[in-house]
């Protein structure tokens, strides 16, 4: 039976029609009004509702950016919407005849390439999506990892420096520092800035007075040196990363996602690398592999789908 995926993002909210083996049937799409939470409210029951229409649609379920609670109802906290503490779920279902879940974005995300995507085959995985922050997901024997109060799989903010920079959730040293698109623009403005290393990438930073994610991403394709030296330090240390996560998760592999994750190899060579370096006992276990996402733009919708479609059919429904 099919269901409905909504992924409230912090610019548009995405919706789809979503058949039991991950395809997408038919898609909606409209900005966020962001800053309002009623009409974002009332949006996705539009969406839900249009998308039903004429179908037979077991559940639908929502995923947005923030602290969902494990039982997929109440979002604790969601900056894109302004929310605390809200009984979304709640909401919905009074308007809607139909089970409803909410889910955080990037489990959603996660839950999908496990199902339909890059890890299809495997029952344990670390996703990381490597966007403007750092988002993770974790599948552990083929169940997605929620944890106890379904805040779990926030990897972004695992620790790799002690006393490091600090970091927008208040704390310091968080991978997401170091290893997001982000730190990837502040490492090649540094990396210009000291010169010696990319001349095209020094000669750009002069003439545009920092470097932009757009620039820098023509700079990767050009092979400039600068631009590739600034990838492989934030590949150095999200394999760093992965080697704290292994010693607790052991998957049988780490997805990257998000934009930065298209340098495929490029990416992902520093990130073995730099595993292998400081992987606790190293040698004396099978080895993870190491890929990129493959559902790029729907993994969110498709995800959100999937784990409504399993909650409704768990409470039989
Ligand atoms: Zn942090």
């Amino acid at each position: 039976m099919h269901s409905i995926g909504i992924d409230i993002g912090g610019t548009k909210i995405a919706g789809a029609l979503v058949s039991d083996d991950g395809e997408i049937l038919s898609e909606l799409r409209a900005p966020t009004p962001a800053g309002d939470p009623a009409a974002i409210t009332d949006l996705v029951v539009n969406m839900i509702e249009q998308l039903r229409e004429g179908q037979s649609v077991i559940a639908a379920g929502v995923a947005a950016a923030g602290f969902i609670d494990a039982a997929q109802s109440t979002v604790y906290y969601a900056p894109n919407i302004n929310w605390r503490n809200e009984p979304f779920r709640e909401r919905l279902r009074e308007r809607l005849d139909i089970d409803v879940t909410i889910d955080n974005d990037a489990n959603a995300a996660g839950w999908a390439e496990f199902r339909f995507g890059a890890a299809r085959h495997v029952s344990d995985m670390t996703m990381l999506t490597i966007g403007t922050g750092v988002g993770g997901a974790i599948v552990a024997e083929n169940r997605l990892l929620r944890g106890g109060f379904g805040t779990a799989g926030e990897l972004g903010h695992l620790r790799v420096v002690p006393d490091g920079l600090l970091c927008g959730c208040g704390a310091r040293g968080c991978i997401e520092q170091y290893g997001s698109g982000r730190a990837l623009l502040r490492m090649a403005n540094e990396i210009a800035d000291a010169g010696g290393i990319g001349l095209q990438m020094a000669v750009e930073r002069e003439r545009a007075g920092a470097l932009t994610g757009e620039v820098l991403a023509r700079l990767l394709i050009d092979r400039d040196a600068g631009a590739l030296h600034a990838l492989r330090q934030l590949g150095r240390w999200l394999g760093q990363a992965c080697a704290s996560l292994s010693a607790v998760l052991d998957p049988e592999m780490f997805v990257f996602g998000g934009g930065v994750s298209i340098a495929g190899d490029l990416l992902l060579d520093p990130v073995r690398e730099a595993y292998r370096d400081h992987l606790p006992a190293r040698g004396y276990h099978p080895e993870p592999q190491f890929v990129v996402a493959e559902l790029v733009n729907n993994a969110g919708v498709v995800g959100a789908a999937d784990l409504a479609r399993i909650h409704a059919s768990t409470i039989g429904r």
